[in-house]
């Protein structure tokens, strides 16, 4: 399996990461993402590639809610910077208004800015999207990319329609595990040769790790949930989602 969108730099992990990455291959999880928010992050990102080859690799952006303190500085070494292999995409990238509108020109700037990136270098774009409406996908399209990924999906099923009909995929956190969540409904409906799995780690931990540190390999939960609501085996949604996100990131034809 792949963890196809997590966050191994942040201070959760500075005392085990080793430990982390040890148990997420034992469970079967072999490659992991990890996903910048701006170039700091990005930097950390590199070097855990370095430090964990073959098994963690990244992408390079900036989170909505990082636009603030980007510079040009910054955007020209991210750049440069998505030229190295182990960089498979261009993200976080997207609009958060979750906090208000008030930087929302900047941030669909630096969102377009990005997808152009992407265009130009053939990668795919992971998407941040919190309540951010229809404008999103609209810029997107605009745009015109068609490879990417809408990461922990939360919307409905004609907004699910609207994100695979431009070409992208879907992925799920731990909040698919969730007592009352309405994601299974929606999972329910969806192809799963469209579906990743994501632990957003060490953020939404799937039941029931939930409240606690999320890890890489919590992905096996979040498999197990869609194996339960599409009625396969877990190791049939393991198999199914893992070849959907090699094809986005792993694959060069
Ligand atoms: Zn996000
Ligand atoms: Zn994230």
């Amino acid at each position: 399996m792949i963890d196809t969108h997590c966050h191994l730099y942040y201070e959760q992990f500075a005392d085990d990461l080793d430990d982390v990455m040890a148990r997420a291959r034992a469970g079967g999880v072999d490659r992991a993402i990890t996903i910048a928010v701006d170039r700091p992050t990005g930097e950390q990102c590199l070097d855990l590639v370095n430090r964990f080859p073959g098994q963690v690799y990244c992408a390079l952006g900036v989170h909505p809610s990082e636009t603030d303190h980007v510079t040009e500085a910054d955007l020209d070494w991210i750049e440069a910077a998505v030229g190295d292999p182990a960089v498979v995409a261009i993200g976080e990238i997207g609009l958060d208004v979750y906090r208000g509108e008030t930087n929302i020109a900047r941030q669909e700037k630096l969102f377009e800015h990005f997808l152009e990136l992407a265009r130009r270098l053939d990668l795919p774009v992971v998407i941040h999207h919190r309540t951010a409406g229809l404008r999103t996908i609209e810029i997107i399209k605009s745009a015109g990319n068609h490879r990417g990924v809408f990461h922990c999906f939360s919307e409905d099923f004609e907004y699910a329609r609207r994100v695979l009909d431009q070409g992208f995929n879907i992925s799920f956190t731990g909040n698919l595990t969730y007592k009352n969540s309405p994601l299974p409904d929606l999972v329910r409906r969806l192809p799963l040769d469209r579906i990743m799995l994501e632990t957003d780690a060490p953020f939404m931990a799937p039941m029931p790790h939930r409240g606690k540190r999320c890890e890489p390999v919590y992905v096996r939960e979040i498999a197990a949930k869609i194996a339960e609501i599409q009625g396969i085996t877990t190791e049939e949604a393991a198999k199914i989602t893992t070849s959907v996100a090699e094809k986005l990131f792993f694959s060069h034809d």
